[in-house]
């Protein structure tokens, strides 16, 4: 078993392999973490580099693959893809849940019944209130399209991004979730982090490494501590969670992460239960 095998085994570090599929995105939210938006540089991955990584972290001995972005279905080839990275760890892909047409969906029939989970963003059970920070007609087109995605067989989960909620506003969000199809746990609520464009609004809790898990998270610039490493502010991707430049082959960037864990004080543990 190889050392990266046995630390995911023992629960030294954590099962999944992150990449960043693009940082572009249809939408522009308040508190984006990369200041994604129509116009930002795309900085795809690639279908092949995708693929590669995939059979990488199966090789090395991850459990999954989580994908994210910007949004990743603004890339016409990532259901084939999803799929194909399906049959060689489970996947959780990261959608803001606006793009979900008719046409989208008939694409997504490759996925139904996959090692595929969808996690779509639903922050407020009022849309006024939600689409406040994630723009017009957000709200009204994820309510649409996830109880369509549950139809096509395909499991989702609901991410609630907030500074906080009121007990009476969340158990609103709660049955709407429900009414949708989506059950308790398969809902999470996390803080916005300060990081991105939550920055200049003044928003979100700092995370620093000790903060959040260390999930390997590869994107075109290097590999990084986790999913929120490489962030971008004012144009420039943040270095301060940067483990590697070199992501080829993968076992360099594990390997970096598995050495940095264990240089981790005894007990020391997360401290934001952010995923
Ligand atoms: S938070 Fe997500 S949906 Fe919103 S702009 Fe950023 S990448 Fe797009």
């Amino acid at each position: 078993m190889s050392a990266i095998a046995e630390a995911v085994a023992d629960g030294k570090l954590p099962g999944r392999v992150w990449m960043y599929a693009d940082y572009h995105c249809n939408l522009a939210c308040t508190y984006c973490l990369t200041e994604s938006a129509p116009k930002s540089p795309h900085r795809v991955i690639g279908r092949e580099r995708m693929l590669e990584i995939a059979d990488e972290a199966a090789e090395l001995g991850f459990t999954d693959l989580g994908v994210t972005g910007g949004e990743p279905f603004l890339l016409r080839w990532l259901p084939e893809t999803l799929a194909s990275m399906s049959e060689r760890l489970p996947v959780l892909v990261l959608t803001n849940g606006t793009l979900f047409t008719r046409r989208l969906l008939a694409s997504l029939a490759p996925l139904a019944h996959r090692d595929v989970a969808m996690q779509i963003s639903l922050d407020r059970p009022d849309p006024d209130d939600n689409d406040e920070m994630r723009g017009k007609e957000n709200f009204r087109k994820v309510v649409e399209a996830v109880p369509r995605l549950v139809d096509q067989g395909i499991e989702v989960r609901i991410a609630t991004t907030v500074e906080s909620i009121e007990d009476s506003e969340l158990d609103r969000l709660c049955a709407l979730h429900r009414e949708l199809g989506i059950p308790d746990e398969d809902h999470i609520i996390r803080p916005i982090v300060r990081r991105g464009r939550a920055i200049d609004h003044d928003l979100g809790v700092v995370a620093q490494q000790i903060d959040v898990p260390a999930e390997l998270t590869v994107t075109v610039d290097g590999a990084f501590w986790s999913p929120f490493g490489p962030t971008v502010h004012d144009g420039v991707v943040d270095t301060d969670l940067l483990i590697t430049r070199t992501t080829r082959p993968l076992s360099t960037p594990a390997n970096a992460l598995l050495r940095l864990v264990g240089e981790r004080p005894e007990g020391s543990d997360v401290s934001l239960n952010i995923r």
